[in-house]
């Protein structure tokens, strides 16, 4: 698993942010947004890693949008190995 690192709104300094193995997915109106959540490996302070943003559900395919319903814990583990993923969020990290 790739160590991700981020500026704590908690701890007020960059600290190591764990994998939740959660998604939150939130629909709104015929958009939906879809984040896998880490969390401040101290304070467990939360940080939301952008999967979806204001996608149209009909683009998401039916299968993966159960398996963020589920927390399907394969699948966060393989965001959470994405390089681009956590590229496209800002996120530092180490193999
Ligand atoms: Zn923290």
């Amino acid at each position: 698993m790739i160590k991700v690192y981020h500026k704590c709104g908690g701890c007020g300094k960059k600290t190591e942010f764990v994998n939740s193995g959660r998604f939150r997915v939130n629909a709104n109106g015929n958009r939906v947004d879809v984040w896998l959540i880490y969390r401040c490996r101290k304070c467990k302070h939360s940080w939301n890693l952008t999967i979806y943003e204001r996608t149209k559900p009909s683009s998401i395919p039916s299968e993966k949008y159960e398996l963020f319903l589920e927390n399907d814990p394969d699948l966060a583990e393989t965001y959470g190995n994405d390089k681009e993923f956590l590229k496209k969020n800002n996120a530092e990290y180490k193999i």
